[in-house]
């Protein structure tokens, strides 16, 4: 790696985290990054619109109190119960430096979301994987030990697998001196929400995106609820690093699709739709696909090599993820397209296999 000698010495030892490719190319059939095939609320695309004004010159509410009231709202909890951020990776970075950085060690499963041993590299926060059982699930009994913290997101990435809110349940049961963060990124796409429970537990701390099911990646809009302790200990890193991560457009564009509710579940609605016609075709393909919460599927095939069938695909300009990682070398996430987008990725890969 090249390095500058004007870098300090925590630049030097970062490993930052690698985003799906944003490629430059219109034509392409973009399977990559999880987004949403479908377009926002067209509610919140007025709302930017409106928002769009001379208002501007001035800066937002830095405490997003309408943002907040809102995401209250629809969850059936109190604004002090909320917290906001430029993207929920934002707020997952702030709990990671105000309620995961203890002396014990956090853990979080061997195949997860890769920001999360990024942020531990970035703010020194010691870690220990725990192996995901041989289906890739995640069994919560291997979580009853001393911890600084306990994270990972349900259902998990890139498996797709959800844990019944039974398990997470008994999880808090079980672990109560320590902060447990679920990242519900997928939890719209079929999944039972943690949400239910944080008025229970004072240790749950659950996060949301509005770039997966909300299809509004673009706006980088993220939240936390838990205890308003939590929320506290979240607005105090926020409030040493950036007072304003929620612009004016932001905020209008958050809240109506937040409040466009019917939306986010016909879109939704769609995409687990499209996600079952599309693990019949690829069971008729011989692939083995892991059975899916979200809005992707991780799949393999027994005789052809994961990395080659995502260069193949790449080759007719459809673009999927691979990661070249032990255990997941031999599959490919897939992210659920438009009904057509994905009957173009099913001809493809009958040429290829
Ligand atoms: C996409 C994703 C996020 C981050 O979403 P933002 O766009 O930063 O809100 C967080 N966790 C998981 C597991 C994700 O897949």
């Amino acid at each position: 790696i090249k390095m500058s000698r004007f870098w300090s010495k925590t630049v030097k030892n970062l490993t930052p985290y690698v985003p799906g490719e944003q490629p430059k190319l219109s034509q392409l059939i973009k399977l990559n990054t999880n987004e949403s095939p479908y377009g926002p609320s067209p509610k919140a695309l007025a709302a930017i619109a409106s928002a769009n004004t001379d208002g501007l010159r001035l800066y937002p509410d830095p405490n997003s109190d309408a943002l907040k009231q809102s995401i209250a709202k629809v969850h059936g909890l109190s604004s002090e119960q909320v917290f906001v951020g430029n993207g929920s990776d934002e707020v997952l970075a702030h709990a990671f430096l105000g309620l995961l950085k203890h002396e014990d060690p956090i853990l979080f499963p061997d195949i997860t979301y890769s920001f999360y041993p990024v942020y531990c590299n970035l703010y020194d926060i010691s870690f220990i994987n725990i192996p995901l059982d041989e289906d890739f699930a995640i069994n919560t009994k291997d979580y009853i030990r001393k911890n600084g913290g306990i994270i990972f997101p349900n259902p998990n990435a890139p498996t797709g697998r959800a844990l019944p809110l039974a398990d997470i349940k008994a999880l808090l049961e079980s672990n109560t001196e320590s902060v447990v963060v679920i990242d519900e990124a997928y939890v719209d796409f079929g999944t039972e929400s943690a949400v239910s429970l944080v008025n229970q537990y004072d240790n749950l701390l659950v996060t949301h995106t509005l770039s997966k099911s909300y299809a509004l990646a673009g706006l980088r809009v993220g939240y936390a609820v838990g205890h308003p302790d939590l929320i506290e200990g979240l607005e105090r890193v926020k409030n040493s690093f950036n007072s304003y991560p929620i612009d004016k457009l932001a905020m209008a564009g958050a809240i109506a699709a937040i409040e466009d509710q019917d939306y986010l579940k016909k879109i939704s609605q769609a995409v687990i739709n499209t996600r079952a016609e599309l693990v019949k075709s690829l069971d008729q393909l011989g692939f083995e696909t892991i059975s899916s919460s979200a809005n992707f599927i991780f799949t393999k095939h027994p005789q052809h090599d994961a990395a080659k069938i995502a260069a193949s695909l790449r080759e007719k300009h459809i673009i999927v993820r691979h990661f070249k990682m032990p255990r997941i070398d031999q599959h490919l996430r897939i992210t659920i397209g438009t009904d057509e987008q994905c009957a173009k990725l099913i001809a493809a890969l009958q040429e290829i296999v």
